[in-house]
């Protein structure tokens, strides 16, 4: 049968349906391109956190300097709820 590599856009013929790329080169292409998009993503989902973890920690610094709770800090508008 023929079919499209999914990589490369090539056709060719392959015996197995489930052969999805042209060349063993393409299967890896797309293999390490997977690995690089779904580092991205993890990155892209650790980001808010950090930052959170950043806000917190300027949170405490403030309480601490000021000598007071979070709650008060929030409350007399030193940091944001
Ligand atoms: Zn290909």
């Amino acid at each position: 049968m023929l079919t499209k590599c999914r990589w490369c856009g090539k056709e060719f013929e392959t015996a197995n349906s489930k052969t999805k790329y042209c060349s063993e080169a393409c299967r890896r292409k797309r293999k390490s391109m997977a690995v690089s998009e779904y580092i991205r993503h993890k990155r892209n989902m650790r980001k808010p956190k950090t930052d959170n973890n950043l806000r917190l920690a300027q949170i405490s610094r403030i309480c601490r300097e000021n000598g007071i709770s979070y709650g008060q800090a929030v409350a007399t508008g030193l940091v944001e709820d």
